[in-house]
């Protein structure tokens, strides 16, 4: 018992760790080119803040969070996830008061007591990015692109976007009832948990995992079909602009997701080959949260990406994350010399942002090569005293194996347009 860590808890050991800051390091960067600005808000809050934001009737607040009362006895929840502490510090902090929008990422734990099983865990990570204060269109495609962009970054390219609309406080009370009583003759043959969501929340049947429920839900006429005019505007142009990014898109009309808040935009990045937990992150617009929260109305778009599935995934399809982040160029340097100017080099490569590393013990030009693989560099500068002299270097491309000899005075503005 001591020595074991609470269920659907992990360690995460030293190499392990550095697959984690890698993660974490291509999302800052990704969020920093996209002009998103991180903020760290408490891993526990007042419980209310997560049952009137999350919705009362989701399975969050209903059966997952770790509520207790403190010594104060307030009832205090550990986040089951970010968005609602990033609402509320928007509001406590009046971040509305500065230029609109304000675009915000986070990444650190979140709680839920669910049951364990591969990819899903009772403590998770997520990296989350928000935007307050945009009705556009066009913010709902850049935080679905910043999504995208990290996987592809991380070089998961093989993932289905899905998206769909669940519609405003105008039309979504209306499909409710279209769901209801398209469903009211199959009702007992629900599973109980969606014999409960019959009446508070029918929406999420339509996301129901359990078989016989999917069956059952066929039958349920499309919400894109039942959206007010706005709400059909607002998806359209989403969808517009994701073709105009070039980011490809599956339509799927039962996405709703596990959380009340959710308005038009609804999206979920899906890995078809991880099983059932499949779902490595997901996301949408929520206009009504701020006011629910006690601001004054501001829509809001976000999404979370979860760590340990992307981790999954990547183990999953074999991709070395091991590779990701390290020294893209090591300089193989013979003789004093030209160690010295693949110092210089070195330097400079690294002051452009390009990681690169080189030898340190006067290894043979073989041992180098094979030092240049060990560290995962795609890209090696070989600089003999031959080739000082010359004024030359050679750059072998470790992936395709070939190389060729540029001038040495020109290799970085070389690189800089070739990588
Ligand atoms: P959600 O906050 O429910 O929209 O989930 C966003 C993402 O967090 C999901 O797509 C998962 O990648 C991840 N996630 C949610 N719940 C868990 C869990 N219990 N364990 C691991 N990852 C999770």
């Amino acid at each position: 018992m001591l020595a074991k860590a609470p269920r659907g808890t992990r360690d995460i050991l030293p190499e392990e760790v550095e697959k984690w800051s890698t993660l974490e390091a291509f999302f800052r960067n990704l969020c920093k080119n996209y002009n998103y600005r991180e903020i760290r808000t408490p891993i526990f809050e007042h419980t209310e803040l997560f049952s009137r934001s999350v919705g009362e009737d989701t399975d969050i607040v209903g059966k997952e969070m770790y509520t207790f009362f403190d010594k104060g006895k307030r009832s205090m929840t550990l986040r089951p996830e970010g968005t609602a502490s990033t609402v509320r510090a928007f509001l406590e902090h009046k971040l509305y008061a500065q230029a609109q929008p304000t675009k915000l990422f986070y990444f650190g734990p979140m709680f839920r007591y669910d049951r364990p099983q591969a990819g899903r865990y009772r403590q998770f990570h997520q990296l989350g990015a928000e935007v307050f204060g945009s009705v556009s269109p066009e913010i709902d495609t850049e935080v679905i692109a910043l999504a995208m962009d990290f996987f592809h970054s991380v070089g998961l390219n093989q993932l289905s976007l899905e998206i769909n609309s669940v519609g405003c406080p105008q039309c979504r009370p209306i499909y409710r009832e279209e769901i209801q009583k398209t469903l009211d003759k199959y009702r007992g043959d629900l599973c109980p948990d969606c014999q409960g969501r019959f009446e508070n929340n029918p929406l999420r049947i339509l996301d129901c995992k359990v078989e016989n429920c999917q069956e059952i839900t066929e039958t349920v006429p499309d919400i894109l079909d039942h959206l007010c005019s706005f709400c059909v505007q607002h998806f359209e142009d989403v969808v517009y602009f994701l073709k105009l990014l070039d980011i490809s898109y599956h339509i799927n009309p039962k996405l709703v997701r596990g959380l009340d808040y959710y308005t038009k935009t609804a999206f979920e990045i899906v890995d078809t080959g991880l099983g059932s937990q499949n779902s490595l992150g997901g996301g949408g617009r929520y206009d009504g949260l701020v006011e629910t929260c006690g601001g004054s109305p501001t829509p809001g778009v976000g999404f979370a990406i979860g760590v340990e599935r992307v981790l999954l995934s990547l183990e999953q399809q074999n991709i070395q994350t091991k590779l990701l982040g390290v020294p893209r160029i090591f300089v193989a340097a013979l003789g004093t010399k030209a160690s010295a100017r693949g110092l210089q080099l070195m330097t400079e490569l690294r002051r452009l942002g390009i990681a690169a590393e080189k030898d340190y013990q006067d290894r043979s030009l073989k041992a180098q090569m094979k030092q240049a693989d060990r560290v995962g560099a795609s890209i090696v500068l070989i600089l003999g005293e031959e080739e000082l002299e010359k004024g030359k270097i050679v750059i072998r491309d470790m992936v395709k194996g070939d190389q060729q000899e540029v001038d040495l005075e020109g290799v970085t503005d070389f690189l800089r347009s070739s990588l």
